[in-house]
């Protein structure tokens, strides 16, 4: 597996190589990787003939309140686990290689990303969208592939590279969840062994929502309801949002109909987990 920093290497590496954009896979993460990220990884070798995978604490993306000097790392780990799972190269740029000291361009998405997480962390997806077109830049790949854990995350960026003729393919890809159902995510790691029991709370609650609406319920605020009922027996948790949207366009449903996702922000203790599932009638 290669391993470079510099955007100027990169494309210098894919040029002289002679790869193609049409073989080229890109699944962007954070780092501190987990079942999650590696069944993106798994997905993209699957698919291209060439692997990338970038790791890159955005700090464009994270609020002044927000966990950007706690957010976990472990390169090392990261590194030998791309390695066993095949990839071809690895991006592992340093902020000063992402952004010049006065940069001073960024993408806004203005419609999606004014709801759920976006109502809350101000910013959060313009920096998303500017680090995912800037990394789609450096990569030139044909495919990437993205989590549904963060389905707004997923249909923001769908909606990027339809609005900016961006020549990528946007792939979306299951929720990874643990034995026990919470879903998988780095921020997992700030939870103490209670906090985690509790937190199991957040998937049970979009399963009686999954229950409820089999049963025939489609009344959105009622299956809300219920999950607010779950969560706040809960011990420590704090219900940031619950929402159920039109799983294309995220536009509020009151009736469901058509697809529809079940969303929630919830802080576990401190860390703050987000979930999801997709209904569809
Ligand atoms: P992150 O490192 O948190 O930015 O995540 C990188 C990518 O992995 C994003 O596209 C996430 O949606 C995806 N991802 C994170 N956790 C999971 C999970 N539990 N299941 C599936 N995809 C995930």
């Amino acid at each position: 597996m290669k391993i470079l920093s510099k955007p100027s290497e990169l494309r210098e590496f894919i040029e002289q190589k002679g790869i193609k954009r049409e073989e080229i896979g890109f699944v962007p993460t954070m780092g501190y990787l987990h079942e999650g990220h590696l069944s993106l990884v798994r997905k993209c070798r699957h698919e291209n003939s060439f692997c990338v995978v970038s790791i890159f604490v955005n700090p464009l993306q994270f609020g002044p309140n927000e966990d950007l000097a706690a957010y976990p790392r472990d390169l090392d780990r990261d590194k030998a686990l791309l390695e066993k799972e095949g990839v071809d190269l690895l991006f592992v740029p340093t902020e000063q290689d992402m952004y010049h000291p006065d940069f001073s361009t960024s993408v806004k998405e203005t419609r999606l990303s004014r709801y759920m997480c976006g109502a809350f962390r101000l910013g959060h997806f313009d920096g998303v969208c500017t680090v995912v077109l800037k990394l789609f830049n450096i990569v030139q790949p044909k495919r990437a592939y993205f989590g549904e854990k963060d389905y707004q995350q997923l249909q923001v960026l769908r909606r990027m590279v339809r609005d900016l003729n961006v020549p990528v393919e946007v792939v979306g890809c299951p929720i990874v969840r643990d034995h026990d159902g919470l879903a998988l995510s780095s921020r997992n790691v700030y939870l103490t062994k209670e906090q985690r029991q509790e937190a199991l709370r957040i998937p049970k609650a979009l399963e009686e929502a999954e229950r409820l609406f089999k049963e025939g319920e489609r009344r959105a605020s009622v299956l809300e309801a219920k999950m607010r009922e779950v969560l706040s027996a809960g011990k420590g948790l704090k219900v940031q949002y619950i929402e159920i949207r039109d799983a294309d366009n995220l536009e509020e449903v009151e009736e469901i109909k058509g697809r529809v996702v079940v969303a929630l922000a919830v802080y576990v203790g401190k860390a703050r987990l987000i979930d999801n599932k997709i209904l569809e009638g």
